[in-house]
């Protein structure tokens, strides 16, 4: 017998995070899970139904067009991913959510499938997973605007980033940064997106990895621009937030690159703080040029994080490259952290590591509720992962900024405990 999906601090208050009409189809094939997790679902505000049969499922699917789909991975003789391919045919374009009594690992790897066939995996709940998680999954939804698909492609294109420049193609995506300490959204994350006419929306493996140093200097001070006019925007309604642009560390070579981002900067009434994320195996190639562009950034009042620390060869030589104010700690030493003991030495000694050097230390990659308590707990600052929300668009984002304030008040004595 399986764990029914109900946590222990599963709680039954409704939150009016999304609005009525918004359709739910949960597809298990134990009739009492599914109606467990349908009713779950109606307290969230949507019109939610649920199936035990495929071809039930499929034919609903089709006919009712469901914005969101709850499905298990283990479906008596078939399972959720020979699925995804069916839901590819009937062209479905509302999000997924995957349930199973499975280990993180093998949720995880059922994601990535469904994401390479293009599918919107908005998470995966281990079960018995609680109202909270079930919640922070639908809040990161978004709007009820179905947003495009993220596509991966398998082959990068050399010329697409030039093109998407040139066409004005390039579009910058927000993930939030969470601080641990009071649950709110304190940051975001800017994440490069090409909106391609024919094949929809690409994520960065399809663009940035061969891109030129030329190309790569013009994406940052693109996105550092609308990081700026996002910070303003969200000043001026009352939430302050520190927004992060990824810089290459091929484009430090460039030394006028600082006295573009000053300039870019100054265009604005006031220095909004911004954070410059460094991929840390970038670092190995110019130590100059890193040292030279992350110092002078630092007297300019930026702020200058390490990313995917943990990712790489020589990861402790790297801190004494360059100054920082953040560590991020990669994912795969994130995911699974709460029932792996290994990785929970990791995340702990880089903890030290980042407090050590008067850092803040950001865990990446955070998708259950598990692991994030445990980052929380073991001292973490800050936190990123599809558990709180995949990257959106800037209206989505502050869209989910808002709920996300609301969800938290809601549950100050779960999420922000101690
Ligand atoms: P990154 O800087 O480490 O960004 C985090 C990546 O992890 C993003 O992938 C994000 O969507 C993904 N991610 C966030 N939370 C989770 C999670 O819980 N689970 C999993 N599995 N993944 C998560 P994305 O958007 O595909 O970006 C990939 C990389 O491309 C970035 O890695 C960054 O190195 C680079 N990149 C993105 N935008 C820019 C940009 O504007 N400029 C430059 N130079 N590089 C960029
Ligand atoms: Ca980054
Ligand atoms: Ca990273």
């Amino acid at each position: 017998m399986r764990d029914l999906p109900l946590g222990p601090d599963s709680d039954d208050r409704a939150v009016g995070v999304v609005a009525r009409s918004r359709r739910a189809l949960v597809f298990d094939d134990q009739a009492e899970i599914g109606a467990l997790a349908v009713t779950r679902l109606i307290q969230l505000g949507f019109d939610a139904k649920s199936v035990t049969e495929r071809s039930a499922f499929l034919a609903m699917a089709e006919s009712w067009q469901p914005e969101l789909i709850v499905l298990d991975l283990s479906l008596g003789d078939g399972d959720a991913i020979e699925l995804f391919e069916l839901l590819n045919e009937q062209a479905f374009s509302g999000h997924v959510i995957l349930m199973s009594g499975h280990s993180v690992t093998v949720l995880d790897h059922a994601r990535q499938l469904g994401e390479d066939l293009g599918m919107s995996i908005a998470g995966v709940l281990k079960k018995p997973f609680r109202q909270r998680d079930l919640r922070a999954l639908v809040a990161s939804l978004g709007g009820p605007s179905a947003r495009p698909r993220l596509h991966r492609p398998d082959n990068p294109n050399p010329a697409l980033l030039r093109e998407a420049l040139d066409k004005n193609w390039l579009e910058f995506w927000y993930q939030p940064k969470v601080d641990l300490k009071t649950g709110l959204i304190v940051g975001a994350e800017s994440l490069a997106r090409v909106r391609h006419p024919d094949q929809g929306i690409l994520a960065p493996g399809a663009f940035l990895q061969q891109a030129s140093e030329e190309e790569l200097y013009e994406v940052t001070t693109r996105a550092l621009d609308e990081a700026v006019r996002c910070t303003e925007t969200m000043r001026q309604r009352g939430r302050p937030l520190t927004f992060s642009i990824n810089v290459a560390a091929k484009t430090f070579k460039r030394t006028d690159l600082i006295e573009q981002i000053r300039a870019i900067r100054k265009r604005h009434s006031q220095i909004v703080p911004i954070t410059l994320e460094v991929t840390e195996t970038d670092l190995v190639d110019d130590k100059f040029a890193v040292k030279s562009f992350a110092t002078r950034a630092i007297l300019h009042d930026f702020r200058i994080s390490i990313d995917d620390f943990g990712h790489g060869y020589a990861s402790f030589e790297r801190l004494r490259d360059m100054p920082f104010s953040e560590l991020k700690l990669e994912r795969s030493m994130v995911n699974g952290c709460a029932r792996d003991p290994a990785l929970r030495s990791i995340c702990k000694a880089v903890l030290g590591l980042a407090h050590g050097f008067g850092a803040f230390a950001v865990a990446e990659g955070v998708e259950n509720a598990d692991d994030l308590e445990t980052i929380r707990s073991l001292g973490f600052d800050m936190a990123q992962g599809y558990f709180f929300s995949r990257p959106l668009p800037f209206r989505e984002f502050e869209q989910l900024q808002a709920a996300f304030a609301t969800v938290t008040a809601d549950e100050k004595g779960g999420f922000a405990r101690g």
